[in-house]
């Protein structure tokens, strides 16, 4: 794509160009909108079979359409008959390994911000399993699992297909920011829209680029906002093929979140593709324990889905499901901790305490439940109803996915809500200040 002969036009022309470059598929994809005969099923439709990697015959169709350049980019991304997987308007051969540039928007001045995307298709079929990095910007520990899972994967050995894209949010990242430029949180606006916002037409490129081709989408985040978390998958756990994913990660903490509108795997099961967000650590540091649990996990995960013959041991082989709490900050002052990331914590417990230096008073934090600390906050100065503990009690699996059909659904937020300018009820409601996700609706009135 020669820059100079796009300098001065706007981003929606510069992304047409770069469509219309990319094949005339996915220049399709993007200004026909969701298509009728493509349309995603609905979530309840999610189904072990719905992910298996025989492709069903409407998806070859499509695919097939896709190569001959009629149909639209919204297709499920199955191999077509022949084994060959068109992506990002390339075809690659089954056992062979591509990097491929997606561009994660432009820069003020119009220049692409070319993002790889690593596409590992198998000798033989298998599950389409994709891994996406830094969405959230500062968030690095995904960036480093992606690159060691990625190159430890030899196409020979591989059956099914891996997809990586290590750093979504090139933007954010560059400049050592969880969000886009203009402030907004990229994991808002999935599946986005075309016409919409700067980051809604982010989102919606790479979810009709890359995301359709994926049977299951592992999307790495850390704690947000000077806090760490355990690593923990999190997902929707009213659906079976979620649940079904989840038992691939050996012993790592499995937590059920809904999901609100807008994040990369809401939209994903939405479409049916089983999805779930993997938290390691803390927001700007690179953490080798965090990254270690992270690329054995997802070895584990392959092995599980038969992408790989490779068996790594677990200490404790079985992910452990709990149900969680927020534990947050009474008054403002400075947070000291006594817990540690991972201890196991008794009812009445203190966790720290918060000394308020102006008035030389300290209230301490205690843990409601018998349980463990999954996430936590670093000490840092607080102010009242900062989330400081996540607190998980263990549950049997049948028990975590019975209180998640019990669970209300997340509260719709409005597309264009700005972070920044969220309205105080936007911020409880939401607990974006916590994570992503509507953790815990009594937590969050402080119960
Ligand atoms: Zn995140």
């Amino acid at each position: 794509m020669p820059t100079m002969r796009c300098r001065g036009l706007s981003p929606l022309a510069w992304l047409w160009l770069a469509l219309v470059a990319a094949g005339p598929a996915a220049a399709q994809g993007v200004g026909a909108g969701p298509a009728p005969g493509t349309a995603a099923p609905a979530a309840e439709a999610v189904s072990a079979e719905g992910t298996d990697s025989a492709p069903a015959p409407a998806a070859t169709a499509a695919a097939d359409a896709d190569e001959e350049g009629q149909g639209v980019a919204l297709t499920d991304g199955s191999p077509a008959d022949d084994g060959t997987l068109t992506i990002l308007g390339q075809r690659i051969t089954p056992g062979s390994r591509v990097r491929l540039d997606w561009s994660s928007g432009t820069t003020f001045s119009g220049e692409p911000m070319p993002v790889p995307v690593v596409v590992i298709h198998g000798a033989r079929p298998g599950r389409v399993l994709c891994l996406t990095g830094a969405i959230h910007g500062d968030e690095l520990n995904g960036i480093e699992v992606i690159r060691r899972v990625l190159s430890a994967v030899d196409p020979a050995d591989l059956a099914g297909t891996l997809i990586g894209v290590p750093i979504v949010n090139m933007a954010g990242f560059s400049r050592g920011s969880r969000y886009l430029p203009d402030r907004r949180d990229l994991n808002r606006f999935f599946p986005g829209n075309p016409n919409g916002s700067s980051a809604s037409r982010i989102a919606h490129d790479f979810f009709h680029s890359v995301i359709v081709h994926c049977g299951a989408i592992i999307d790495f985040h850390t704690g947000s906002f000077d806090r760490a978390n355990l690593p923990q998958v999190r997902g929707d756990l009213r659906l079976p093929a979620v649940v079904e994913l989840t038992r691939g990660f050996g012993a790592t903490a499995v937590l059920h979140t809904p999901g609100a509108q807008g994040m990369l795997r809401r939209a994903a099961t939405d479409r049916g593709i089983p999805a779930l967000t993997f938290e390691l650590g803390a927001p700007v540091r690179l953490e080798p324990a965090e990254i270690e649990h992270g690329v054995t996990a997802i070895d584990t995960l392959m092995s599980y889905l038969g992408m790989n013959s490779r068996m790594r041991m677990w200490k404790e082989p079985q992910p452990i499901f709990y149900e969680s709490r927020w534990v947050r900050a009474t008054r403002s002052g400075m947070l000291f901790s006594d817990v540690r990331l991972g201890d196991r914590v008794r009812a009445g417990q203190r966790l720290g305490r918060v000394i308020n230096p102006l008035r030389d008073e300290s209230v301490e934090l205690v843990s409601p439940v018998r349980g463990r600390v999954l996430g936590m906050a670093l000490n840092q100065v607080v102010l009242p109803g900062y989330a400081a503990y996540h607190i998980g009690e263990e549950a049997s699996e049948a028990q975590a996915v019975r209180d998640a059909g019990l669970m209300p659904d997340a509260p719709v937020e409005s597309e264009g809500m700005d972070q920044g300018s969220a309205t105080e009820d936007e911020q409880e409601g939401s607990t974006e200040q916590v994570e992503d996700y509507n953790e815990d609706p009594a937590g969050a009135q402080g119960s």
